[in-house]
C-alpha cells in the first residue's frame, strides 16, 4: 500500500469515487446509498443530540444500542445474546473487524478469506502480521469448493473469516458451506469471524446467521453494521456480539482504538433495530427493485451478470463486450458510458488478478432514476 515515493495508495474506493467526482459520471463504485433511510432512525438522533447525549457514551456501547441489538439477534434469529456482556458497539464493521483480528491474532498465524475479499481484509491480516489464506469464487456461480475450503484450513489457521452476504460477489453462502465453516473451525480450533454487514439486504430468503449453527456460538464473532440497514454509512456504527471471554479481549483493542464512539447515533440505531418487520422487509424489497433495473441494464448493455443474493453489488463481465481488462475499462468508463465501476481485481491478491481480469463491481444502493441514466450511458458500449 506504501509506493515507492512514500505516499499511500488510496484505497479502490477513494479512488473510483474520485473519478465519478472529477468526471462527473454517475458513481456505482464506492457502495453507499444516495438516499436516507427511515426517518423514525433520523429523527431520533436529533432528539439525541437535543437531549444532550453529547458526552462520551460507555466504552462497550450506549446500553440502549446494546439491548436493541440482543433484541435483534433474538427477533430475526432466535439467538439469545447477553446485552452486558456478549456485544460492543463499533466505529463502523471496519473497527469491530479491526479490533478483533488484533486482538486474537498473533504474527505468522494464518487467516482464512473466500477470495474476492472486501478490501480491509487483507490490511487488517497485514496490520496484525498474520498471513492470508485464501479460498477462491469463481465467476459466475462463485460457490466455494469445499475440498478447497478444507485444504485451506489447518491448525496454523488462527480466524476463518467469512463475508455472508459477500462483497462484490452479492453470493450468500448456502447451508451446507456455513456448516463445514464450523467443522473445520472446531477441527483446528480456530474462530469463526462473520461479517454479516449484509443481513438485511437479501433478495430471496431470509439470512441465516453461522452463530445460529449448533456448536458454532463459543467460537464466533459476528459483525454487522447499522451503515447498510438503515443508509446511515456515514454515521459509522457497528457492532460485534461474542463470547463474554472473547468480548473482553477484543475490548483491550477497542479501547486503544477509539475508545468509544459517537454517543447520539447510538440511541438512534437502537430506535431503528426496532422497528416493525414490514419496514426491514420494505428496506430488502426497495433494493431488490433496483437490483432488477440493475441487472436488466447491464444485460441488455451486452454485460454477462451474475445475479446477487443479496448486498448492494452486482459483478459483470465485460467480455462478452469484448474488454478483457476490466481495470482499463474502469478508467475509462467515465468517458465511454459516464458511469464509474470498481474492476473486481481490486478485491483480489495480485497472483490470483487472472482469474477475475474482465470482471467490473457495480453498485445499486442509488435512486431509480440514476440507475436508469447509468443503464443508458452502459448501452452506448456495445
Ligand atoms: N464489511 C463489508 C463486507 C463491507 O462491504 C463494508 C462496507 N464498505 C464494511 C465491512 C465496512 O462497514 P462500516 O462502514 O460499517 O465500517
Ligand atoms: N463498503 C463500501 C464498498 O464496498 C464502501 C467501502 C469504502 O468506502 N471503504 O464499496
Amino acid at each position: 500500500l506504501l509506493r515507492p515515493d512514500g505516499s499511500i495508495a488510496p484505497t479502490i474506493f477513494a479512488e473510483m469515487s474520485a473519478l465519478a467526482a472529477r468526471t462527473g459520471a454517475i458513481n456505482l463504485g464506492q457502495g453507499f446509498p444516495d438516499e436516507d433511510g427511515p426517518v423514525e432512525v433520523l429523527e431520533a438522533a436529533i432528539d439525541a443530540v437535543s437531549a444532550g447525549k453529547n458526552q462520551y457514551p460507555p466504552g462497550r456501547g450506549d446500553p440502549l444500542l446494546l439491548e436493541a441489538i440482543a433484541r435483534h439477534q433474538h427477533r430475526f434469529y432466535a439467538i439469545p445474546v447477553d446485552p452486558a456482556s456478549e456485544i460492543v458497539v463499533t466505529a463502523g464493521a471496519t473497527e469491530a473487524l479491526a479490533a478483533s483480528i488484533l486482538a486474537l491474532v498473533e504474527p505468522g498465524d494464518e487467516v482464512v478469506v473466500f477470495e474476492p475479499f472486501y478490501d480491509a481484509y487483507a490490511g487488517l491480516v497485514a496490520l496484525a502480521g498474520a498471513r492470508l489464506v485464501t479460498v477462491p469464487l469463481r465467476w459466475p456461480d462463485f460457490r466455494p469448493d469445499h475440498d478447497e475450503l478444507r485444504r485451506a484450513v489447518t491448525d496454523r489457521t488462527r480466524i476463518i473469516l467469512v463475508n455472508d452476504p459477500h462483497n462484490p460477489t452479492g453470493r450468500a453462502f448456502d447451508q451446507e458451506t456455513r456448516e463445514l465453516v464450523v467443522e473445520l473451525a472446531h477441527r483446528n480450533d480456530a474462530f469463526i469471524l462473520t461479517d454479516e454487514v449484509y443481513e438485511h439486504l437479501m433478495f430471496s430468503g431470509a439470512h441465516r446467521p453461522i452463530a445460529a449453527l449448533p456448536g458454532a456460538r463459543e467460537r464466533t464473532i459476528t459483525v454487522s453494521s447499522a451503515g447498510k440497514t438503515f443508509n446511515t454509512t456515514g454515521w459509522k456504527v457497528g457492532w460485534l456480539i461474542a463470547p463474554p471471554v472473547l468480548v473482553t479481549a477484543i475490548l483491550t483493542v477497542k479501547q486503544f482504538l477509539t475508545y468509544v464512539n459517537a454517543s447520539p447515533f447510538q440511541p438512534a440505531i437502537a430506535r431503528g433495530l426496532d422497528l416493525g418487520e414490514d419496514v426491514f422487509a420494505g428496506i430488502a424489497r426497495n433494493l431488490a427493485e433496483k437490483r432488477d433495473v440493475l441487472v436488466d441494464g447491464l444485460r441488455a448493455a451486452g454485460f454477462a451478470v451474475s445475479v446477487p443474493d443479496g448486498s448492494y453489488f452486482v459483478i459483470a463481465d465485460a467480455r462478452p463486450l469484448g474488454f478483457a481488462d476490466a481495470r482499463e475499462l474502469c478508467v475509462s468508463l467515465p468517458e465511454r458510458a459516464g458511469v464509474v465501476g470498481v474492476p473486481v481485481t481490486a478485491f483480489v491478491r495480485p497472483e490470483n488478478r487472472s482469474d477475475y481480469a474482465s470482471l467490473v463491481r457495480f453498485a445499486f444502493c442509488k435512486r431509480r432514476g440514476v440507475l436508469e441514466s447509468a443503464v443508458d450511458g452502459l448501452r452506448r458500449l456495445s
